[in-house]
């Protein structure tokens, strides 16, 4: 790499980096070619504007904080009431600076981006991965996944699993009906939509183990709370949710 190239690269990396909480990121943004920006500038003007996430945040839900509470410090949500997984994190802000990258994925076909994805994703959640046995990626419909071709999901969950020692496990859960799309939804509808939407196909496979459910988008938390639910009902030992972003202002939620 020539020493302009390095320039404009470090110069791109400490442009770009932002945060939330009291970490310094500086570091944590890959270099260009990691993020397969290379000659690519609209994946380039797309990762720009990420706010990566890291601690302080709430050690359940992982809902990110100004400043150190305590170790171990709960969100006001969570205090009042545990969420059935026991944590979530997720790798970046789901807001303005990064929506275009998200929906690109989650819709547009752009995939490329999945090798950083999983990379900030391992980040995010390495106290999950630690002694994570098997990434089960939340399912979509039959229905829907024919629309969509692709469940981000499972491919997120696929990339992770070549990073970490935990098992790809794409057949796990399965969705038991068609369930309303979550946006037009406030939470407390969110709740009821999803709620008992998913099953376990081979509960065998999950008796005693510890699990991490992948996702790309976390909001509300409504669907990673039916899906811990139900594996928690079926003999996992505990249920985490990992996922690429999530909407991280209180004021964004949907009430
Ligand atoms: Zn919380």
């Amino acid at each position: 790499m020539s020493k302009a190239q390095d320039d404009s690269l470090t110069q791109f990396t400490s442009r770009s980096a932002k945060q939330i909480g009291g970490a310094v990121i500086d570091t944590l943004l890959p270099p260009q070619a990691l993020l397969g920006l290379e000659g690519d500038p609209i994946a380039r003007r797309m990762w720009a504007d990420v706010t990566f996430l890291d601690a302080p945040w709430c050690e359940s839900c992982g809902f990110p904080f100004e400043y150190t509470i305590k170790d171990g410090g709960l969100c006001g949500r969570c205090a009042v009431k545990r969420p059935a997984y026991h944590r979530a994190r997720a790798a970046m802000a789901y807001d303005d600076g990064s929506r275009a990258l998200i929906l690109s994925f989650k819709h547009g076909g752009r995939t490329e981006g999945l090798p950083s994805f999983a990379a900030q994703m391992r980040r995010a959640g390495r106290d999950l991965l630690q002694d994570a046995d098997l990434l089960v990626p939340v399912p979509l419909h039959p229905s829907r996944l024919i629309r969509r071709r692709y469940n981000q999901a499972t491919l997120l969950a696929r990339a992770l699993a070549k990073l970490t020692p935990a098992a790809f496990a794409p057949d796990v859960l399965f969705r038991t009906r068609r369930t309303e799309s979550q946006g037009q939804f406030n939470a407390r509808a969110r709740s009821q939509n999803v709620r008992g939407a998913f099953a376990v196909r081979n509960s065998d496979t999950i008796q005693g183990r510890n699990i991490v459910l992948i996702d790309d988008v976390l909001t509300t938390g409504a669907t990673l709370e039916s899906c811990a639910r139900t594996l928690k009902r079926s003999g996992a030992a505990r249920i985490d949710g990992l996922c690429l972003a999530r909407v991280a202002k209180a004021a964004a939620l949907p009430t």
